[in-house]
């Protein structure tokens, strides 16, 4: 699976991980597939329930209004970011426990400026190769 993703939308994820601090930011990525390319379009930020600083939990009516936004646009929740406070952009073992929509895009950034992006197929999490494009 690759991923195009525009670079304003890379800054953004970015930021959000650097303005959360300590905490574990996190949102929805709303895009189309097309074949073995996923195209992101738009961030859909959300609040993080976890009360524990190393976990996120989307707010469900946050995953709701993503939904409703992406169908509204034509479009899909195709993944999630969040980032990891610990500097490590590699999905933890709490995330692949969360994990469940088969080919969902998972994206993690760190406050340092790291951004990976994996896939969940057939139980774990693969790497993705990303690229960004201008729009
Ligand atoms: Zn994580």
């Amino acid at each position: 699976m690759k991923l195009r993703l525009p670079q304003a939308l890379a800054v953004k994820i970015l930021a959000e991980a650097r303005a959360a601090g300590g905490r574990e930011c996190c949102g929805l990525i709303l895009g189309s597939l097309d074949g073995e390319t996923a195209v992101a379009a738009a961030l859909h930020p959300a609040r993080n329930l976890a009360p524990a600083s190393d976990r996120f939990e989307i707010a469900p009516e946050d995953h709701f209004s993503a939904l409703r936004a992406a169908r509204g646009s034509g479009q899909a929740v195709i993944g999630c970011y969040h980032s990891h406070p610990n500097g490590v952009a590699r999905p933890s073992a709490h995330d692949l426990e969360g994990a469940g929509e088969e080919n969902f895009l998972w994206l993690i950034a760190t406050p340092g400026g790291e951004l990976a992006a994996f896939v969940y197929r057939g139980g774990s999490m693969l790497g993705a190769d990303w690229v960004t494009s201008s729009s």
